[in-house]
Protein backbone atom coordinates (compact mmCIF):
# COMPACT_ATOMS: atom_id res chain seq x y z
CA UNK A 1 0.00 0.00 0.00
CA UNK A 2 2.82 2.16 1.35
CA UNK A 3 4.14 2.66 -2.94
CA UNK A 4 1.17 2.76 -5.19
CA UNK A 5 1.48 4.31 -8.19
CA UNK A 6 -0.81 7.60 -9.21
CA UNK A 7 -3.75 6.07 -11.47
CA UNK A 8 -3.15 7.11 -14.89
CA UNK A 9 -6.19 10.03 -15.52
CA UNK A 10 -8.07 9.24 -18.38
CA UNK A 11 -9.98 11.32 -19.91
CA UNK A 12 -13.97 11.67 -19.67
CA UNK A 13 -15.20 8.20 -21.25
CA UNK A 14 -17.02 9.39 -24.30
CA UNK A 15 -20.50 7.93 -25.05
CA UNK A 16 -21.07 6.96 -28.55
CA UNK A 17 -24.83 6.78 -29.74
CA UNK A 18 -25.22 2.95 -30.65
CA UNK A 19 -26.06 2.53 -34.63
CA UNK A 20 -29.49 2.44 -35.49
CA UNK A 21 -30.75 4.77 -32.73
CA UNK A 22 -30.98 8.20 -32.99
CA UNK A 23 -29.40 11.03 -31.35
CA UNK A 24 -32.38 12.52 -30.08
CA UNK A 25 -33.93 9.33 -28.74
CA UNK A 26 -30.97 8.18 -27.10
CA UNK A 27 -30.80 11.13 -25.51
CA UNK A 28 -34.67 11.33 -24.59
CA UNK A 29 -35.34 10.79 -21.02
CA UNK A 30 -38.60 9.02 -22.35
CA UNK A 31 -36.70 6.29 -25.23
CA UNK A 32 -34.40 5.74 -22.33
CA UNK A 33 -37.53 4.60 -19.76
CA UNK A 34 -39.55 2.98 -23.23
CA UNK A 35 -36.46 0.93 -24.14
CA UNK A 36 -35.18 -0.08 -20.94
CA UNK A 37 -33.97 -3.92 -20.32
CA UNK A 38 -35.64 -6.32 -18.07
CA UNK A 39 -35.39 -9.82 -20.01
CA UNK A 40 -32.43 -11.61 -21.09
CA UNK A 41 -33.19 -11.20 -24.73
CA UNK A 42 -33.10 -7.84 -23.99
CA UNK A 43 -29.54 -8.35 -22.23
CA UNK A 44 -28.11 -10.13 -25.42
CA UNK A 45 -28.39 -7.48 -27.44
CA UNK A 46 -25.40 -5.61 -25.38
CA UNK A 47 -23.65 -8.26 -24.11
CA UNK A 48 -22.87 -12.01 -24.20
CA UNK A 49 -24.78 -12.73 -21.25
CA UNK A 50 -22.52 -15.70 -19.80
CA UNK A 51 -24.66 -19.24 -18.66
CA UNK A 52 -24.23 -18.04 -15.07
CA UNK A 53 -26.09 -14.62 -15.67
CA UNK A 54 -28.47 -16.03 -17.75
CA UNK A 55 -29.77 -18.87 -14.73
CA UNK A 56 -29.45 -15.61 -12.63
CA UNK A 57 -31.61 -13.86 -14.59
CA UNK A 58 -34.12 -16.82 -14.93
CA UNK A 59 -33.73 -17.43 -11.38
CA UNK A 60 -33.11 -14.39 -9.19
CA UNK A 61 -34.87 -11.39 -11.44
CA UNK A 62 -38.18 -12.04 -9.91
CA UNK A 63 -36.99 -11.74 -6.05
CA UNK A 64 -35.48 -8.22 -7.34
CA UNK A 65 -36.07 -6.29 -10.17
CA UNK A 66 -34.03 -6.62 -13.35
CA UNK A 67 -34.04 -3.20 -15.16
CA UNK A 68 -31.15 -1.47 -17.06
CA UNK A 69 -31.20 2.16 -18.98
CA UNK A 70 -29.92 1.66 -22.62
CA UNK A 71 -27.18 4.78 -21.27
CA UNK A 72 -26.09 2.25 -18.41
CA UNK A 73 -25.83 -0.50 -20.73
CA UNK A 74 -23.80 0.81 -22.98
CA UNK A 75 -21.20 1.36 -20.34
CA UNK A 76 -21.01 -2.42 -19.72
CA UNK A 77 -17.79 -4.70 -21.22
CA UNK A 78 -19.80 -6.86 -23.70
CA UNK A 79 -17.29 -9.78 -22.80
CA UNK A 80 -16.61 -9.51 -19.25
CA UNK A 81 -18.90 -10.96 -16.92
CA UNK A 82 -16.76 -9.61 -14.34
CA UNK A 83 -16.99 -5.84 -15.49
CA UNK A 84 -17.29 -3.47 -12.67
CA UNK A 85 -20.53 -1.85 -13.96
CA UNK A 86 -21.89 -4.95 -15.39
CA UNK A 87 -21.75 -6.37 -12.04
CA UNK A 88 -23.82 -3.36 -10.29
CA UNK A 89 -26.61 -4.35 -12.62
CA UNK A 90 -26.87 -7.91 -14.08
CA UNK A 91 -27.79 -10.83 -11.24
CA UNK A 92 -25.54 -12.97 -10.05
CA UNK A 93 -25.78 -16.67 -8.77
CA UNK A 94 -24.18 -15.53 -5.94
CA UNK A 95 -27.01 -13.87 -4.86
CA UNK A 96 -28.85 -16.94 -3.93
CA UNK A 97 -26.58 -18.09 -1.39
CA UNK A 98 -26.37 -15.35 0.67
CA UNK A 99 -27.75 -17.07 4.40
CA UNK A 100 -26.69 -14.01 6.24
CA UNK A 101 -28.63 -11.55 4.66
CA UNK A 102 -31.18 -9.43 6.33
CA UNK A 103 -34.44 -7.44 4.21
CA UNK A 104 -34.14 -4.48 6.25
CA UNK A 105 -30.32 -4.47 8.13
CA UNK A 106 -30.89 -0.54 9.27
CA UNK A 107 -34.36 -1.38 10.68
CA UNK A 108 -35.59 1.82 9.28
CA UNK A 109 -39.13 0.36 9.64
CA UNK A 110 -38.45 1.07 13.43
CA UNK A 111 -37.30 4.04 12.67
CA UNK A 112 -40.44 4.79 10.61
CA UNK A 113 -42.77 7.68 12.33
CA UNK A 114 -44.54 7.61 8.77
CA UNK A 115 -45.09 6.03 6.20
CA UNK A 116 -41.98 6.32 4.35
CA UNK A 117 -40.07 9.32 6.77
CA UNK A 118 -37.29 7.64 8.58
CA UNK A 119 -35.57 9.56 11.08
CA UNK A 120 -32.49 8.32 13.49
CA UNK A 121 -31.17 11.71 13.90
CA UNK A 122 -33.59 14.79 15.67
CA UNK A 123 -32.85 16.97 13.19
CA UNK A 124 -33.07 15.40 9.54
CA UNK A 125 -34.75 12.37 7.96
CA UNK A 126 -34.31 10.85 4.77
CA UNK A 127 -37.93 11.14 3.11
CA UNK A 128 -38.36 8.07 0.18
CA UNK A 129 -40.76 9.83 -1.83
CA UNK A 130 -40.81 7.29 -4.45
CA UNK A 131 -39.76 4.05 -4.91
CA UNK A 132 -38.60 4.03 -8.61
CA UNK A 133 -35.81 3.95 -10.32
CA UNK A 134 -34.14 4.23 -13.67
CA UNK A 135 -32.70 1.03 -13.40
CA UNK A 136 -32.30 -1.33 -10.05
CA UNK A 137 -28.85 -2.04 -8.64
CA UNK A 138 -28.14 -5.43 -7.44
CA UNK A 139 -26.75 -4.04 -4.00
CA UNK A 140 -29.64 -1.81 -3.58
CA UNK A 141 -29.94 -0.92 0.53
CA UNK A 142 -33.94 -0.10 -0.20
CA UNK A 143 -34.42 -3.81 -2.14
CA UNK A 144 -37.15 -4.67 -0.23
CA UNK A 145 -38.94 -1.20 -1.28
CA UNK A 146 -37.54 -0.39 -4.54
CA UNK A 147 -39.71 -1.50 -7.57
CA UNK A 148 -42.39 -2.91 -4.98
CA UNK A 149 -45.41 -1.35 -5.54
CA UNK A 150 -46.58 -1.08 -1.57
CA UNK A 151 -43.94 1.28 -1.41
CA UNK A 152 -44.91 3.71 -3.96
CA UNK A 153 -46.50 7.00 -2.77
CA UNK A 154 -49.77 8.04 -2.85
CA UNK A 155 -49.94 11.98 -3.55
CA UNK A 156 -52.67 11.53 -0.14
CA UNK A 157 -49.40 9.63 1.59
CA UNK A 158 -47.13 12.03 0.35
CA UNK A 159 -49.09 14.78 1.82
CA UNK A 160 -49.27 13.23 5.54
CA UNK A 161 -45.81 12.63 5.74
CA UNK A 162 -45.49 16.43 5.12
CA UNK A 163 -47.88 17.39 7.03
CA UNK A 164 -45.64 15.06 10.01
CA UNK A 165 -42.74 16.99 8.71
CA UNK A 166 -44.48 20.43 9.18
CA UNK A 167 -45.56 19.44 12.27
CA UNK A 168 -42.10 18.47 13.95
CA UNK A 169 -39.72 21.47 14.20
CA UNK A 170 -37.12 20.04 14.55
CA UNK A 171 -36.89 18.68 11.02
CA UNK A 172 -34.33 21.21 9.28
CA UNK A 173 -32.68 18.69 6.85
CA UNK A 174 -35.05 16.98 4.36
CA UNK A 175 -33.25 14.27 2.52
CA UNK A 176 -35.35 13.30 -0.75
CA UNK A 177 -34.53 9.17 -1.77
CA UNK A 178 -36.36 6.85 -2.76
CA UNK A 179 -36.15 4.85 -5.02
CA UNK A 180 -35.01 7.98 -7.19
CA UNK A 181 -36.82 11.21 -6.43
CA UNK A 182 -35.39 12.44 -10.26
CA UNK A 183 -37.48 9.91 -11.78
CA UNK A 184 -40.50 12.27 -10.61
CA UNK A 185 -42.01 14.49 -13.38
CA UNK A 186 -40.43 18.09 -13.22
CA UNK A 187 -44.14 18.93 -12.19
CA UNK A 188 -44.42 16.73 -9.47
CA UNK A 189 -41.07 17.18 -7.91
CA UNK A 190 -41.90 21.25 -8.04
CA UNK A 191 -45.30 20.47 -6.06
CA UNK A 192 -42.89 18.76 -3.50
CA UNK A 193 -40.47 20.79 -3.28
CA UNK A 194 -42.96 23.90 -2.71
CA UNK A 195 -44.89 22.36 0.08
CA UNK A 196 -41.54 21.95 1.67
CA UNK A 197 -40.38 25.54 1.27
CA UNK A 198 -43.77 26.37 2.82
CA UNK A 199 -42.46 24.74 5.98
CA UNK A 200 -40.35 27.27 8.10
CA UNK A 201 -38.15 25.17 9.82
CA UNK A 202 -37.05 23.30 6.74
CA UNK A 203 -33.45 24.79 5.96
CA UNK A 204 -32.47 22.70 3.38
CA UNK A 205 -33.27 19.91 0.68
CA UNK A 206 -31.01 17.29 -0.06
CA UNK A 207 -31.93 14.72 -3.02
CA UNK A 208 -30.35 11.82 -3.49
CA UNK A 209 -30.37 10.45 -7.01
CA UNK A 210 -28.66 8.01 -9.25
CA UNK A 211 -29.80 9.45 -12.42
CA UNK A 212 -26.67 11.26 -13.11
CA UNK A 213 -25.28 8.11 -13.60
CA UNK A 214 -27.68 5.58 -14.92
CA UNK A 215 -29.73 8.45 -17.19
CA UNK A 216 -27.31 11.79 -17.49
CA UNK A 217 -30.31 12.99 -19.92
CA UNK A 218 -32.44 12.97 -16.86
CA UNK A 219 -30.45 16.37 -15.77
CA UNK A 220 -32.02 19.11 -18.38
CA UNK A 221 -32.00 22.75 -18.08
CA UNK A 222 -35.45 22.80 -17.38
CA UNK A 223 -34.94 21.23 -14.32
CA UNK A 224 -31.98 23.00 -13.29
CA UNK A 225 -34.00 26.22 -13.62
CA UNK A 226 -37.00 24.94 -11.48
CA UNK A 227 -34.50 23.19 -8.76
CA UNK A 228 -32.76 26.69 -8.74
CA UNK A 229 -36.13 28.35 -7.71
CA UNK A 230 -35.84 26.17 -4.50
CA UNK A 231 -32.76 27.08 -2.86
CA UNK A 232 -30.78 25.70 -0.83
CA UNK A 233 -30.98 22.43 -2.72
CA UNK A 234 -27.71 20.08 -2.34
CA UNK A 235 -27.74 16.86 -4.05
CA UNK A 236 -25.79 13.52 -3.92
CA UNK A 237 -25.50 10.95 -6.28
CA UNK A 238 -23.67 7.64 -6.52
CA UNK A 239 -20.84 6.99 -8.64
CA UNK A 240 -19.08 3.43 -7.73
CA UNK A 241 -16.62 2.91 -10.74
CA UNK A 242 -14.27 5.71 -12.71
CA UNK A 243 -15.98 4.06 -15.63
CA UNK A 244 -19.21 5.74 -14.61
CA UNK A 245 -17.26 9.16 -15.36
CA UNK A 246 -19.06 9.30 -18.82
CA UNK A 247 -18.82 12.96 -20.95
CA UNK A 248 -22.84 12.79 -20.48
CA UNK A 249 -22.46 11.92 -16.64
CA UNK A 250 -19.98 14.87 -16.25
CA UNK A 251 -22.66 17.02 -18.60
CA UNK A 252 -25.40 16.32 -16.03
CA UNK A 253 -23.60 17.17 -13.26
CA UNK A 254 -21.88 20.58 -14.58
CA UNK A 255 -25.63 21.96 -15.48
CA UNK A 256 -26.55 20.78 -11.46
CA UNK A 257 -23.72 23.13 -10.71
CA UNK A 258 -24.19 25.56 -12.28
CA UNK A 259 -27.64 25.96 -11.37
CA UNK A 260 -25.71 26.83 -7.45
CA UNK A 261 -26.04 23.01 -6.35
CA UNK A 262 -23.58 21.71 -4.55
CA UNK A 263 -22.76 18.00 -5.77
CA UNK A 264 -21.72 14.95 -3.91
CA UNK A 265 -21.27 11.73 -4.18
CA UNK A 266 -22.19 8.41 -2.29
CA UNK A 267 -20.42 5.43 -2.80
CA UNK A 268 -20.62 1.62 -1.48
CA UNK A 269 -17.57 -0.27 -1.45
CA UNK A 270 -17.78 -3.76 -3.43
CA UNK A 271 -15.56 -6.54 -3.85
CA UNK A 272 -14.48 -6.51 -7.92
CA UNK A 273 -16.16 -3.30 -8.42
CA UNK A 274 -14.15 -0.53 -6.33
CA UNK A 275 -12.10 -2.40 -3.67
CA UNK A 276 -8.77 -1.89 -5.35
CA UNK A 277 -6.45 1.47 -4.23
CA UNK A 278 -6.00 2.22 -7.15
CA UNK A 279 -9.65 2.10 -8.58
CA UNK A 280 -10.67 4.01 -5.29
CA UNK A 281 -8.44 6.96 -5.87
CA UNK A 282 -8.94 7.08 -9.89
CA UNK A 283 -12.80 7.41 -8.63
CA UNK A 284 -12.35 10.08 -6.47
CA UNK A 285 -9.67 12.17 -8.29
CA UNK A 286 -12.11 11.40 -11.26
CA UNK A 287 -15.13 12.71 -9.18
CA UNK A 288 -13.48 15.68 -8.26
CA UNK A 289 -12.29 16.61 -11.57
CA UNK A 290 -16.01 17.07 -12.64
CA UNK A 291 -16.56 19.15 -9.27
CA UNK A 292 -18.53 16.32 -7.30
CA UNK A 293 -17.24 15.91 -3.97
CA UNK A 294 -17.22 12.46 -2.39
CA UNK A 295 -18.86 12.69 0.88
CA UNK A 296 -19.34 8.93 1.70
CA UNK A 297 -18.03 5.50 1.00
CA UNK A 298 -20.26 2.97 2.47
CA UNK A 299 -19.36 -0.26 3.83
CA UNK A 300 -22.03 -2.94 2.38
CA UNK A 301 -24.67 -3.79 4.49
CA UNK A 302 -25.51 -6.88 6.33
CA UNK A 303 -28.44 -7.20 3.10
CA UNK A 304 -30.01 -10.32 1.38
CA UNK A 305 -28.65 -11.22 -1.70
CA UNK A 306 -25.73 -8.96 -1.78
CA UNK A 307 -23.39 -10.97 0.19
CA UNK A 308 -20.83 -11.54 -2.58
CA UNK A 309 -20.04 -7.76 -2.82
CA UNK A 310 -19.25 -7.17 1.01
CA UNK A 311 -15.20 -6.55 1.62
CA UNK A 312 -13.90 -6.81 4.95
CA UNK A 313 -13.83 -3.04 6.97
CA UNK A 314 -10.37 -3.34 7.70
CA UNK A 315 -9.51 -4.03 4.07
CA UNK A 316 -11.37 -0.64 3.68
CA UNK A 317 -9.79 1.32 6.53
CA UNK A 318 -6.64 0.35 5.13
CA UNK A 319 -7.73 1.53 1.29
CA UNK A 320 -9.11 5.41 2.78
CA UNK A 321 -6.06 5.39 5.18
CA UNK A 322 -3.87 4.72 1.88
CA UNK A 323 -5.62 7.91 0.10
CA UNK A 324 -4.56 10.50 3.28
CA UNK A 325 -1.89 12.59 2.09
CA UNK A 326 -1.90 10.82 -1.39
CA UNK A 327 -4.41 13.12 -2.73
CA UNK A 328 -6.14 16.31 -2.58
CA UNK A 329 -8.49 15.96 1.44
CA UNK A 330 -11.43 17.24 -0.07
CA UNK A 331 -11.28 14.10 -2.59
CA UNK A 332 -11.46 11.70 0.33
CA UNK A 333 -14.89 10.41 0.93
CA UNK A 334 -15.55 9.74 4.93
CA UNK A 335 -15.65 5.82 4.84
CA UNK A 336 -19.01 4.91 7.14
CA UNK A 337 -20.83 2.34 8.51
CA UNK A 338 -24.70 2.82 8.53
CA UNK A 339 -25.91 1.52 11.29
CA UNK A 340 -29.80 1.56 12.71
CA UNK A 341 -28.57 4.44 15.42
CA UNK A 342 -26.78 6.59 12.16
CA UNK A 343 -23.67 6.25 10.22
CA UNK A 344 -20.61 5.21 11.75
CA UNK A 345 -17.30 7.26 10.93
CA UNK A 346 -14.65 4.04 10.12
CA UNK A 347 -11.36 5.28 10.54
CA UNK A 348 -7.41 4.36 11.06
CA UNK A 349 -7.42 5.28 14.44
CA UNK A 350 -4.83 7.84 13.84
CA UNK A 351 -5.18 9.49 17.53
CA UNK A 352 -3.47 6.85 19.79
CA UNK A 353 -3.96 8.74 22.91
CA UNK A 354 -2.88 10.77 26.08
CA UNK A 355 0.26 10.28 27.39
CA UNK A 356 1.02 12.89 30.52
CA UNK A 357 0.65 16.12 28.88
CA UNK A 358 0.95 15.01 25.33
CA UNK A 359 -1.48 13.41 23.06
CA UNK A 360 0.22 10.53 20.98
CA UNK A 361 -0.99 10.45 17.13
CA UNK A 362 -0.22 9.09 13.81
CA UNK A 363 0.43 11.02 10.64
CA UNK A 364 -0.27 9.99 7.05
CA UNK A 365 3.36 8.62 6.39
CA UNK A 366 3.36 6.55 10.01
CA UNK A 367 5.30 9.64 11.84
CA UNK A 368 4.71 9.51 15.11
CA UNK A 369 3.64 12.89 16.39
CA UNK A 370 2.95 14.21 20.20
CA UNK A 371 1.19 17.37 20.10
CA UNK A 372 1.14 19.14 24.09
CA UNK A 373 -2.11 19.59 25.35
CA UNK A 374 -3.20 21.04 28.15
CA UNK A 375 -5.31 19.22 31.19
CA UNK A 376 -8.57 20.57 31.08
CA UNK A 377 -9.34 20.65 35.20
CA UNK A 378 -12.52 22.71 35.02
C1 LIG B 1 -27.75 9.27 5.94
C2 LIG B 1 -28.97 9.68 6.57
C3 LIG B 1 -29.20 11.02 6.86
C4 LIG B 1 -28.22 12.12 6.51
O1 LIG B 1 -27.02 11.95 7.21
P1 LIG B 1 -25.82 12.98 7.00
O2 LIG B 1 -24.71 12.36 7.78
O3 LIG B 1 -26.26 14.29 7.53
O4 LIG B 1 -25.54 13.04 5.54
C5 LIG B 1 -30.37 11.35 7.51
N1 LIG B 1 -31.26 10.42 7.84
C6 LIG B 1 -31.08 9.12 7.57
C7 LIG B 1 -32.12 8.14 7.97
C8 LIG B 1 -29.92 8.70 6.92
O5 LIG B 1 -29.74 7.41 6.64
S1 LIG C 1 -30.44 3.86 -7.84
FE1 LIG C 1 -30.19 3.85 -5.60
S2 LIG C 1 -32.24 3.41 -4.77
FE2 LIG C 1 -32.27 2.87 -6.96
S3 LIG C 1 -31.78 0.69 -7.05
FE3 LIG C 1 -29.82 1.81 -7.26
S4 LIG C 1 -29.01 1.98 -5.17
FE4 LIG C 1 -31.23 1.46 -5.01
Amino acid sequence: MKNWTSPNRPPLRPVQVPEGIAAEDWESVVWQMQNRITTLEGLARWIEPSAAEARAIEDLARRFRFVITPYYASLMDAKDPECPIRRQVVPSALEGDDPSGLADPLDELAHSPVKNVIRVYPDRIAFCVNNECALYCRFCLRKRMVGETGWSMQKSELETALAWIAGTPEIRDVLLTGGDPLVFSDSRLEWLLERLRAIPHVEIVRLGTRLPVTLPYRITDSLCRMLERYHPIWVNTHFNHPGEITEPAAAACERLLRAGIPVGNQSVLMRGINDDPVVMQSLCEGLVRIRVRPYYCYQAQLLEGTGHFRVPIERGIEIFRGLRGRTSGFAIPQYVLDTPHGKVPLDHPYLHGREGDEMVMEAWDGAVWREPNPIDLT
